[in-house]
Parts: C-alpha cells; sequence; structure tokens
C-alpha cells in the first residue's frame, strides 16, 4: 500500500525472480494459475483454490483499463503470497526484509502480500487491490499520485464474483454484498460531520495521507467521481494513455490545471455526488452537472421535464437571490417496485418515504459554483417541491429537478413530469 519508488523496479524484478522457485519451504502451498502462483500457509478450501482463476479474469479487465494489449502482458507473472501468519512468511524470507511491515496488503514488483481476512469478499478485494497496484506499476513503471494510485487500486479491487464471471469497479448495491469494506458508510459520516474533504484537497494527498483508512475511502470517492462525471471523465481517460507515471504531484497538478476554467462548477458538482453517493449509488443515472450558459427565470413560465429514471435534472435556469420562484407541476409516472410499479404524481407516494419525504416527490435543488475555496464538501440541500410551491430564492444559483428516490432505484422509473417555472 505504500508507494514504490520507481528505482525499486528493476531490483524487484530480480527479487522476485531469485525466490521464484519450484521448491517452497515446508508448510506454503503453491496454487498455480497462468499470471499467478498463489502462495499459502493455510488449507487449501475452495475459496483460496479459485484466486488464481479470479486473478487471471482481472487481466484483460486492467488491459482494457489501462490500455495495454493482451498480448502485451502475456509472459506478466506474479507471486501473491495469501498469509494465515505474517511472520510465518517473514521467517521463511518469503517477505524480503526491504519490504516495510503493512497491515492489510503489498506490492513490491512482481510480489504481492495479502493478509488473511475475516470474509471472503475483503481476501479477494485485496488481492485485486494489490494486483492492480502491480499492474499499473509494470505498464507505467510507478504508480502515480496516492490518491490515483489508491483510488483506482480500491475502485478496481470493489467487485462482484459470481464463481465464473468477474466484474471489477462496481459500487456495492449492499453493505452485505462486501463484508468489512465500509468505504461508503465513512463517507457518509464524515459529510454529515461536516469533515469530509474537498475534491482538491484530495487530489494532493501526499504519499502520507493512505496510513489513515479515511484517505482510501475518499481517494475511492474521487475516482468514482471523475471517471464518471461529464465533467471530467475525459480527462481522466486522457490520464490512461500516458505511458509512465510519477508518484509525485505532476500528474494531480495537470489535472487540476484542465479543471480549472470550470472548478466552481465542479466543486458543487461533486458535492452533489458525495452527497448521493450510498449503496447502490448508479452513476448511470446522471449526475448533477450545471449548464455553462443558464438563462435567467423570467416571469412568462418556462417548461421543462423531468424524467423519472434520473438523478438532478438541470433546468438551464438561473435565479438571484430573493428572486420569488413560482414552480408548478404536472404529469404522472411509474416507481417501479418490484412486479409492481406505483402510478406517481408531483407530490409522491406516502406508501414509502427517502430522506424524510414521500417516494416520487418532486425535489429542487438550488445550487451554485463556488468561487473561494470550501474547506470541506458540503452537502447539496434538496428542497421538496411537490405539485406547486412558491418559495423565496434563498441564494442565486441555477435550478435543479429530481423525483425523490435513492440513486440505485431510479432505473427501474419511467415516465416524466412537466414543470413549470417562472419569476413572481
Ligand atoms: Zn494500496
Amino acid at each position: 500500500m505504500t508507494p514504490i519508488k520507481s528505482t525499486w523496479v528493476l531490483l524487484s524484478v530480480i527479487i522476485s525472480v531469485a525466490s521464484y522457485a519450484d521448491e517452497l519451504p515446508k508448510g506454503f502451498k503453491r496454487i498455480p494459475g497462468k499470471f499467478v502462483d498463489v502462495i499459502t500457509d493455510m488449507e487449501v478450501d475452495e475459496h483460496l483454490k479459485e484466486l488464481p482463476q479470479i486473478f487471471d479474469a482481472a487481466i484483460p479487465i486492467w488491459c482494457e483499463y489501462f490500455k495495454v494489449s493482451e498480448r502485451e502482458v502475456s509472459d506478466w507473472h506474479v507471486e501473491a503470497f495469501v498469509m494465515g501468519a505474517k511472520e510465518r512468511f517473514r521467517n521463511a524470507g518469503l517477505i524480503p526484509t526491504t519490504v516495510p511491515d503493512f497491515r492489510y496488503g503489498f506490492q513490491f514488483g512482481n510480489q504481492i502480500w495479502v493478509v488473511e481476512q475475516p470474509s471472503d469478499y475483503y481476501r479477494r478485494h485485496l488481492l485485486l487491490h494489490e494486483g492492480t497496484h502491480w499492474f499499473m506499476n509494470r505498464k507505467y513503471g510507478d504508480h502515480g499520485p496516492p490518491w490515483l494510485m489508491e483510488g483506482i487500486a480500491e475502485w478496481m479491487g470493489t467487485h462482484h464474483w459470481d464463481g465464473k464471471k468477474l466484474t471489477m469497479g462496481i459500487i456495492p448495491k449492499t453493505r452485505e454484498e462486501v463484508p468489512y469494506w465500509g468505504r461508503i458508510a465513512l463517507v457518509q459520516e464524515q459529510l454529515a460531520e461536516g469533515i469530509a474533504p474537498t475534491l482538491e484537497t484530495i487530489l494532493q494527498y501526499d504519499s502520507r495521507a493512505h496510513q489513515d483508512v479515511d484517505a482510501y475511502a475518499w481517494s475511492w470517492t474521487a475516482i468514482v467521481f471523475l471517471l464518471n462525471h461529464p465533467s471530467t471523465k475525459d480527462d481522466m481517460k486522457a490520464l490512461f494513455k500516458l505511458k509512465e507515471m510519477k508518484s509525485d504531484q505532476t500528474l494531480s497538478k495537470m489535472l487540476l490545471k484542465r479543471m480549472k476554467p470550470a472548478m466552481p462548477l465542479i466543486r458543487q458538482e461533486w458535492n452533489a455526488m458525495v452527497t448521493e453517493l450510498e449503496y447502490g449509488y448508479d452513476p448511470s443515472r446522471g449526475m448533477m452537472k450545471f449548464t455553462r450558459e443558464a438563462k435567467w427565470i423570467e416571469k412568462a413560465p418556462a417548461k421543462i421535464n423531468v424524467v423519472a429514471n434520473q438523478s438532478w435534472q438541470s433546468s438551464g435556469i438561473r435565479v438571484n437571490e430573493g428572486d420569488i420562484l413560482v414552480i408548478d407541476a404536472t404529469g404522472e409516472f411509474a416507481v417501479g417496485k418490484t412486479s409492481k410499479p406505483w402510478k406517481c404524481f408531483a407530490t409522491g407516494v406516502t406508501l414509502e418515504y427517502y430522506r424524510g419525504e414521500p417516494l416520487g416527490k418532486l425535489m429542487l435543488a438550488l445550487a451554485d459554483g463556488i468561487n473561494n475555496d470550501q474547506t470541506h464538501t458540503q452537502p447539496i440541500e434538496a428542497i421538496p417541491v411537490g405539485d406547486h410551491l412558491e418559495i423565496t430564492a434563498p441564494r442565486a444559483g441555477e435550478l435543479h429537478f429530481r423525483i425523490n428516490e435513492s440513486n440505485g432505484g431510479l432505473a427501474d422509473n419511467a415516465g416524466q413530469l412537466t414543470v413549470s417555472i417562472r419569476k413572481k
């Protein structure tokens, strides 16, 4: 989990070749795969036995992400030590003395160490996390800055495995799907406590930040945003096409420079995503994005459609603080509920509540770019609208609308509302 200096890479290749013997010390077993050999001191059960298959299934996914051809990696190989008792590996010389002490996992050259975990999920997670470090190190000669190195490893480590197919880079639907992972809970808690870091703080983490478990959760969250948000995803894709990465701040500075013209809006778009982030969060439902050239609200009503299966939808309408807004909504839509969807109007259905308001109720976010540096990520306020709302704008900004439901529940909805917006 500690960044490895690129000068160590050559050395580590030599070390790993030297230790790559068929004969293992007594008490250790080797489970061979194509790209990995798993070496363990534990009894080989069905879960340990399938680790090489899972690691091999990750290779084409890493190739796709990091733009490497499968031909290029055909002779890449790693030893993965899955350790019931770490001291046993140290004593047997299976952890070089140059490797510092670590708590969960470590990668060095063509070797990975994973400390045994209380769930099969989390053991695989750590293997894929360290495997991502290994793959990036092989491709880029280094891992990139701390947030990128750990954020991507966490992103790719978060996976679904059904015994045959591996999917990496998932956002878990439930806590039970990813036992002992806990990233989303930490993000929600820190946002509620007002201590959530800003995107810019995360992008400037130094190499010591990840001694703290918080930094893993926030680096993962930054990756979820940057990979998916329309304001940043092309810049992220461009990073992966690079031939090499340094572990200093070069890449972070490059990315921040590209984002700079839109940064006030991106800060608020980030706030909106963090506010929405919970189990089942689905970025394909759309993310709050400001209209770059929004129009001012007028006395003549403007009409927009708000679809039921998308997250925040920008209206393209800006207001000033103190404007009196009149918002009316008509139409009927369906909120998907397993086999029998509920018919719903703008007032929502009171059979179920989400975040204190009826499910399906029309909600408004009035938000603007943030010019001065905010010290912490702030939640976006969702104002209940229903079928009619007259409100004095508490601040200037653009109007965004959605129906009230958790992001992960939006996909099975159908239909839309027509929303009329005017200034009184
Ligand atoms: Zn790591």
